[in-house]
């Protein structure tokens, strides 16, 4: 199996820039940002998509969401911001390896398009 984008990254084969990284988790600034803040937190683990995770990704999945709230507040979103995970061609995924973006620095509409 190849590598997806997001495992060169965590592997430094081509470069990002991490702001947090653990043993289960890195989380980078998306090339693309959509808002002044845009990190993506993935896990090592090349999950595809969240509707293919495992029932024994449970306590990975949690981690990654606490990491990515601890993330939000190492980056001082204080005034608030939007967790956000695609799945699948209407999700809106592009990259088959899960990530949770974090969004913030401005006021988030709501529906999302
Ligand atoms: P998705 O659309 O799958 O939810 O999000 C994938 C995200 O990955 C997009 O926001 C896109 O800008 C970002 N992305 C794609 N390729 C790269 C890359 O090589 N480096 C970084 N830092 N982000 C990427």
């Amino acid at each position: 199996m190849s590598k997806t984008i997001f495992e060169k990254i965590i592997a430094r084969e081509i470069p990002s820039q991490i702001v947090f990284e653990d043993d289960k988790v890195c989380a980078f600034r998306d090339i693309n940002a959509q808002a002044p803040t845009h990190v993506l937190i993935v896990p090592k683990k090349p999950i595809t998509r969240i509707g293919e995770a495992a029932p024994e990704d449970h306590q990975l999945l949690g981690h990654l969401i606490l990491k990515a709230a601890a993330v939000a507040k190492q980056l001082n979103l204080d005034g608030g911001y939007r967790l956000v995970i695609n799945n699948g061609p209407d999700g809106g995924e592009t990259v088959p390896h899960l990530h949770c973006h974090i969004l913030g620095g401005r006021h988030m509409t709501w529906p999302p398009g």
